[in-house]
Parts: structure tokens; sequence; C-alpha cells
């Protein structure tokens, strides 16, 4: 589903990847973990196209992104890539069924599909009746699933996220990953996940261990 091979990066000096192969199949739930520094939001920008390697190949679904020009890479990540992060970046003076339009707007679907669709996909998680209020109006576990929502819009193949329980309390973190096992189930949706949290990575298929700009436990 995904693959990448060799990934090097490196910023001034520093050589922040090393080389890192990766596999990930659909359906998957990944964690990487690794002390600050160690590269894993690097790599996960990288995989997600959202920065470039200096070196190495990355496919998702069997699409080889090398080579692709700027223009060609936005409209692949809009369409297969969802993101969260630890802070939502949702955006403040749109309401949040708005929030979870805005990449089914960016991909030029028709705008009553996508807002049908992020109606009902905030309906499945539990936020219905939030649909019209704006992200200052809402908790912080909520914020995240509206995050979620956003990144699902557009059905992608694989969701990126970046310690996104890191500003949660234990309570809205469990409860994001119950809802990330929840989609997976339903969805057969692929996650890979950075995350500091214990409880998840142990609840993960599997745990990718990260140090130094290497994988050091396999792929
Ligand atoms: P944390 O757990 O603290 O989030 P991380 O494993 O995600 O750490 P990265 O954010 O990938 O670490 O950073 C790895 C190294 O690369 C760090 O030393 C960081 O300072 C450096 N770095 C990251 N992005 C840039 C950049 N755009 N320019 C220069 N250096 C960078
Ligand atoms: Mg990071």
């Amino acid at each position: 589903m995904l693959q990448a091979t060799g990934i090097r990066k490196q910023f001034g000096n520093l050589q922040v990847l090393k080389g890192v192969d990766i596999r990930i199949e659909a359906g998957e739930i990944v964690s990487i973990v690794g002390s600050s520094g160690a590269g894993k939001s690097t790599l996960l920008h990288i995989l997600g196209t959202l920065d470039k390697a200096d070196s190495g190949t990355i496919s998702l679904n069997n699409t080889a992104i090398n080579g692709m020009t700027d223009r060609q890479l936005a409209a692949f990540r809009n369409q297969f890539i969802g993101f969260v992060f630890q802070f939502h970046h949702l955006l403040p003076e749109f309401t949040a069924v708005e929030n979870v339009c805005i990449p089914g707007w960016i991909a030029n679907r028709p705008k009553q599909e996508v807002e049908q669709r992020a109606i009902q996909l905030l309906e499945h998680l539990g936020l219905k009746e939030r649909a019209g209020n704006k992200p200052q109006e809402l908790s912080g576990g909520e914020q995240q699933r509206v995050a979620v929502a956003r990144a699902l819009i557009n059905n992608p193949r694989i969701i990126f996220a970046d310690e996104p329980t890191g500003n949660l309390d234990s309570r809205n973190a469990r409860e994001l990953h119950e809802l990330f096992f929840r989609l997976r189930k339903e969805f057969n949706q692929t996650f890979l996940i950075v995350t500091h949290n214990e409880e998840l990575a142990q609840m993960s298929d599997r745990v990718l261990h990260m140090k130094d700009g290497l994988i050091t436990n396999g792929s």
C-alpha cells in the first residue's frame, strides 16, 4: 500500500533521515515512536508529500510519487492522503462542517455531495449537533474529531497522524484511539501514527522505533 525505500533528508549540515525503509499494508495501524529529534515528523511529512526527500523512493497504492510535479503532488495528496496533527489546524472563521468540506472543495467535487458526506462523517463521529459551531466553540476532543472528519472527507488511502493526542487529556486521547480503530474496522482505513502515547502504541498492529534518523526494528 505504502512503500518507501532509502529515504534520506538533510537540513543544512544535519542528516535527519539516514535511509529509512518502510512498508505499510492496507488496513494496518502502525505507530512510530522515538525520542524528540529522531526525525519522526520529518519522515511523516515526506511520506505525506508535504516535504521532499533528498533521495529515496515512495509509492502509494502502486503509484510512484517521485517525479511528480508540485501540481500533480498537490492533487495526489488531496485525493489520497489525510492528515491529523497535534494541533488541529482548523480554520477559525469556518464552522465545523465547513472545515470538514474544505479538502473536498479543493478537489473540485460537487458541492452538495461534499456537504452531505461532511454531515454524514460528523454524525458518525458523534458531532452532528456541533456541525454549525466554530472551532473555538468546541472542546479539544471535539476539535480533534472534526480534524479526523476533515482528513476522511476525500476517502484517503492512508491517514498520517503526528501526535494526534498530544494535546488531549487521557479520556479524549482514548476516545480518539478508539475512533481510529473503529474507522479501520468500518472502512479498512490505514493509519501511520507518530505518538508518545504508550497505550496507543500497544494497541497498534506494529510499532516502529525510530532513533537518529533510522527505524531500528525492521520496516
Ligand atoms: P519530536 O518528537 O520532538 O516531535 P521528531 O522526531 O518529530 O521530534 P523532527 O521534527 O523530525 O523530530 O526533527 C528532526 C531534526 O530535524 C531536529 O533536530 C529538528 O530540529 C530538525 N529539523 C526539522 N525540520 C527542520 C527544518 N525545516 N529545518 C531545519 N531543521 C529541521
Ligand atoms: Mg515531531
